[in-house]
């Protein structure tokens, strides 16, 4: 059933933690959340498909939609352009989707700023030295790329304490079931309508 409250969840870690891992989860379990789709100037990666994944771009394109104020935010990340399209959030949310944005800390600050109501989440690997692992163990990136990543984490883990939630993944499995309970903690809360029919009835 879909949501009639539909609620936004902003979702941010530094690269290599596990939130695709987790967010892919959550999506597969429920018909109700969609993901964002963000247009970004980098390259696919092996099995990445154009408008799944991402709306891979230009960087000719990517400054035209800047110009057509086409983005709720956007921002450069590890070298590239990441953007979240104002058309794709709006078009979920009247479909009744609860929708997730998966996006760095730069473009949640940008979010939080503007004044569009969300949830934000940001997930911690269990250490530095865990999160070297996996991205190793991922094989998606050079080795440049993950050096990169890794000096972009430092930074990047300083915003936790900005975020509604922080969620550890160490376990995967005690990570999905912390996620759950947030997100569907959070949507039993702002049922407005059921409250609304038990406040009327109480009152009457
Ligand atoms: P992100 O989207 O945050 O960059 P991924 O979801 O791609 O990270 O995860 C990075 C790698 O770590 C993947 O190979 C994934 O299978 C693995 N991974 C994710 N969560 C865990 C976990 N809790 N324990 C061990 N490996 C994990
Ligand atoms: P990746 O290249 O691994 O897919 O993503 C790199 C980083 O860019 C991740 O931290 C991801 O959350 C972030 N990202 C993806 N899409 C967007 C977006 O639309 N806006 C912002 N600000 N960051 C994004």
């Amino acid at each position: 059933m879909l949501s009639s409250h539909p609620e936004l969840f902003v979702i941010s870690a530094p690269s290599g933690a596990g939130k695709s891992t987790l967010i892919k989860k959550i999506l597969s379990d429920n018909e109700d959340f969609d993901l964002s789709i963000s247009a970004t100037t980098r390259m696919p990666r092996v099995g990445e498909e154009n408008g799944v994944h991402y709306h891979f771009i230009s960087e000719q394109e990517f400054v035209s939609l800047i110009d057509e104020d086409a983005f709720v935010e956007h921002a450069q990340v590890h070298n590239h352009r990441y953007g979240t399209l104002k058309s794709h959030i709006q078009n979920k949310l009247e479909e009744g989707k609860n929708i997730i944005l998966d996006i760095d800390v730069q473009g949640f600050k940008q979010i939080k700023s503007s004044g569009v109501k969300n949830i934000s989440i940001f997930i911690l690997p269990p250490s530095f030295s865990e999160l070297v692992e996996r991205l190793q163990r991922r094989k998606s990136d050079s080795k440049e790329a993950i050096e990169r990543r890794l000096e972009n984490a430092k930074k990047e883990v300083a915003f936790y304490d900005q975020y509604d939630f922080v969620i550890i993944n160490d376990d995967v499995t005690r990570a999905y079931n912390a996620l759950k309970e947030v997100i569907f903690s959070k949507k039993l809360n702002t049922d407005v309508n059921l409250i609304e029919k038990i406040l009327l009835d109480m009152l009457s």
